[in-house]
């Protein structure tokens, strides 16, 4: 920790809701900062950058319900750093989202920007609404009202927001549609998980979990643990736990325990993960699959396997259940699944952690080929889509373990390595302005 002490101190008291000693979203990103900072060497200078977000706008976005009352929501867009290019993140909706939440949700957009080398920096916005309390109608006032309250920080080469959990393609194509009447031109490039139809991009839907099978296959070869027969148990089976389980099922793997709000299922044999997706396509979950046993919740953390997919929500793998994972490597589909106390008992179990800053970040870099296919107005094949995104992960991930290798750290430790010296580094060549 000696090498801390080269890192200088920020001049001026930092604002409450900046405290380190808060441990929200916020807090956690902020220790991981501090964990790498050792390794930044000269760049170390710049590190209080990374602990800044350069812009937070609240707004609030007051719409009329059907039933002629006014409501108010709070809403929020954070541009962490834009030091390698505009910002890129989504917009959540949900009535638990905080400053604090959208804060770190933006700096790891940068780190997970800058792990794959897409030319973004990194930020991520959200409304604290329940969207199910509202009609469509309801919805797409407060899509387009929240647009326009931020349309100042977004653009197509400022920042491009994108969908997050309970925002989708047509939430995409309202604040597209809202961004261009505001602006007098029609700009696809304002966001990206757009529909098809509209300037999205083939692929788009499969490929944070294409990612999170990529490097999983990398993982797997790199650390002698054979796909085929592997056991792979997953949390979450909607866009990422969905693709992901149904990949790793086609290279021969058994899917042997899954979980989502509708319960938890096992099937020591492997599931029908074809037949299992009908399921959920049909009935909204995992519940009543006839393939496969239920089981309580709270077991789905000890079960056999070898691979532990969390891919649903913040905090899931805590110090409570970590103890209990048999899983030889976790690999994060879902932002922030792992709390840092339950990172260290994995750590300490020899659990081989693939950390969500390179392992779901398979989504923005599909992505960066819709906003560079909407700039271009040619679009690819799936089949180019899907070559480019498997090169960009297998690179990304291959410099990641080289750098846990040389420095003896964790996969999470080196991405942010990498990460943030590419993001210092840019800073300190672009140099301060004035
Ligand atoms: P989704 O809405 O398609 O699926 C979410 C899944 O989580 C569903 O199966 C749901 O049943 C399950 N779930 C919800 N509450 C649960 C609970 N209490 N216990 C167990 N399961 C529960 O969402 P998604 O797009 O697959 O996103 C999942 C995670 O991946 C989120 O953390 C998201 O931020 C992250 N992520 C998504 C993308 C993307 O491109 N979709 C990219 C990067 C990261």
């Amino acid at each position: 920790m000696s090498k801390t002490k080269d890192t200088p101190v920020a001049s001026h008291p930092l604002p409450s809701y900046l405290n380190p000693d808060h441990l929200g979203p916020w807090g956690i990103y902020l220790q991981q900062v501090d964990r790498v900072t050792p390794y930044l060497g000269s760049l170390a200078r710049w590190v209080e950058t990374l602990k800044r977000p350069k812009r937070i706008l609240v707004v609030d976005v007051p719409i009329e319900l059907d039933n002629g009352t006014i409501a108010h929501y709070e809403g929020y867009r954070v541009q962490h750093n834009l030091s390698r290019g505009p910002g890129k993140g989504g917009v959540r909706f949900h009535q638990d989202v905080t400053l604090s939440e959208v804060m770190a949700l933006s700096a790891w957009m940068s780190v997970k920007n800058a792990a794959v080398n897409v030319p973004y920096g990194g930020a991520k916005g959200g409304i604290r609404v329940d969207p199910r309390t509202l009609s469509v109608g309801e919805l797409e006032r407060l899509t387009r009202r929240y647009t326009s309250e931020i349309g100042m920080m977004i653009g197509p080469s400022k920042d491009i927001p994108a969908p997050d959990v309970n925002t989708n393609g047509q939430i995409m194509a309202w604040m597209m549609d809202t961004y261009s009447m505001n602006t007098g031109a029609t700009s696809t490039g304002v966001v990206t998980g757009k529909p098809v139809d509209l300037g999205g991009s083939l692929g788009r839907v499969e490929a944070t979990g294409r990612g999170v099978y990529t490097v999983g296959v990398e993982a797997a070869k790199l650390s002698g643990l054979n796909i085929q027969g592997a056991k792979v148990a997953v949390q979450g089976f909607g866009n990422v736990g969905g693709t992901a389980g149904k990949l790793f099922a086609e290279a021969g793997a058994l899917v042997v325990a899954v979980q989502d709000h509708t319960g938890t299922i096992h099937n020591a044999k492997g599931m029908d993960v074809a037949a299992l997706l009908e399921h959920v396509a049909k009935k909204g979950g995992v519940g009543g699959f006839a393939g496969a046993e239920k089981m309580e919740n709270e077991a789905f953390w000890s079960v056999n396997c070898d691979i532990l997919i969390p891919a649903a929500l913040e905090g899931q793998i805590n110090k409570d259940n970590a103890g209990k994972i048999k899983a030889k490597m976790v690999i994060e589909g879902a932002n922030g699944p792992t709390t840092p106390e339950a990172d260290d008992i994995l750590n300490d179990k020899g659990v081989l952690v693939l950390p969500d800053v390179i392992a779901n970040a398979g989504g923005v870099t599909v992505s960066y080929f819709e906003w560079v296919q909407d700039f271009s107005s040619f679009f690819w094949t799936e089949d180019e889509i899907n070559a480019r995104l498997v090169r960009i992960m297998q690179e990304a991930f291959a410099g990641v373990w080289a750098v846990a290798q040389e420095h003896k750290v964790t996969l999470r430790t080196a991405t942010f390595i990498v990460a943030c010296k590419r993001i210092l580094h840019a800073r300190e060549m672009r140099g301060l302005y004035p």
